[in-house]
């Protein structure tokens, strides 16, 4: 979920004038569970998954089915990965929402969560809004870093976190937050997926650098096949500053820095149209690598919660460095 706001170019692309000498060149590559994952999960059958319906029981049932096979486990508190909770809509009504967490154990005891949500805008006057782009790709991700991470074994302890609610105002992030189920203070970095899979220009922008600086050392911004671009992350932005924007908001609010990979909106976000068919499958399969290679860029760092925290107060309130 993002709402398109026309800025200058030159002040988005103030932050990364390495972009403007690159051509993207999709590597052609697709990958086929991936985009398994998406035709499914944006299929008519799950009617849009919208948080509280059928479809959003079916996209779960879909999720955790694989979460099983990959074999991630399962803390005691959320059984079968279900973490329910309750929140209320905007027009003050009760809804229960349910997010699915599952996890592959570190070495340590720092924590990387990895999100996405899977919720979506559902049925509106007839037409099924499949949500192809926002946010099967996102959750498809997921499941691609999952896979590495269960035949690859990670350092730090990474939670995929498959959200609900996003799209009611970050509702299903905003309960893992609340009620971790680890010490919060473990967690050292959220790396957000929401809208990976769309993009004519072969764009996919990274927000997060601005506020945590030192994460920048774990992107490589020159990749062949797609652009990667640094930004959508400077308060001075307005609505542009995509922060709060999908699920990595409910992380910043905790100060834990986070990194959101997403595309800009296009022709067919929030419309009956983002559906398989739309998508810019090449480009998906190669964004979708790109955050892969971040995450594990990440967790290769040991000692990675306190690096992080250690830098972020440093910007928050440079006099209180001098007394750590
Ligand atoms: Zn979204």
């Amino acid at each position: 979920m993002k709402i398109l706001y026309i800025i200058p170019l030159a002040m988005m692309l103030s932050c990364c004038s390495s972009v403007k000498n690159q051509t993207s060149a999709s590597s052609g590559k697709l990958d086929n569970q991936l985009l398994k994952d998406v035709e499914v999960l944006s299929s008519d059958a799950y009617q849009g998954r919208k948080t509280g319906t059928k479809g959003a029981e079916m996209a779960r049932a879909y999720i955790i089915e694989r979460f099983q096979k990959l074999g991630l486990k399962s803390y005691p508190q959320n059984v079968n990965y279900a973490q329910e909770f309750t929140f209320n809509a905007r027009g003050g009504a009760k809804v229960n929402g349910t997010n699915i967490i599952g996890y592959i154990p570190g070495k340590g005891t720092d924590v990387i969560v990895v999100s996405a949500h899977y919720d979506h805008l559902g049925v509106v006057k007839d037409q099924v809004f499949n949500g192809a782009d926002d946010n099967a790709s996102g959750t498809a991700g997921l499941l691609k870093i999952a896979a590495y991470f269960a035949k690859n074994k990670p350092n730090n302890t990474i939670i995929f976190a498959s959200f609900d609610a996003e799209e009611m105002g970050l509702q299903g992030a905003k309960a893992f937050v609340a009620n971790p189920p680890v010490n919060i203070n473990t967690i050292a970095v959220n790396i957000n997926m929401d809208m990976i899979s769309h993009s004519d220009k072969g764009e996919l922008y990274i927000a997060g650098t601005f506020k945590y600086p030192e994460l920048k050392k774990y992107i490589d911004t020159n990749r062949k096949e797609i652009k990667v671009i640094l930004g959508h992350d400077d308060p001075k932005m307005g609505h542009d500053d995509w922060t709060n924007q999908s699920d990595q908001g409910a992380f910043n609010a905790k100060n834990i820095p986070f990194l959101y990979f997403g595309v800009e909106d296009h022709k067919d976000y929030h419309k009956e149209t983002d559906e398989y068919s739309t998508i810019t499958k090449p480009f998906f399969s190669d964004a979708a690598n790109a955050v892969l290679e971040v995450v594990k860029v990440v967790d290769k760092q040991t000692g990675l919660q306190k690096s992080l925290k250690d830098k972020m107060r440093m910007m928050d309130n440079p006099q209180k460095v001098n007394k750590f």
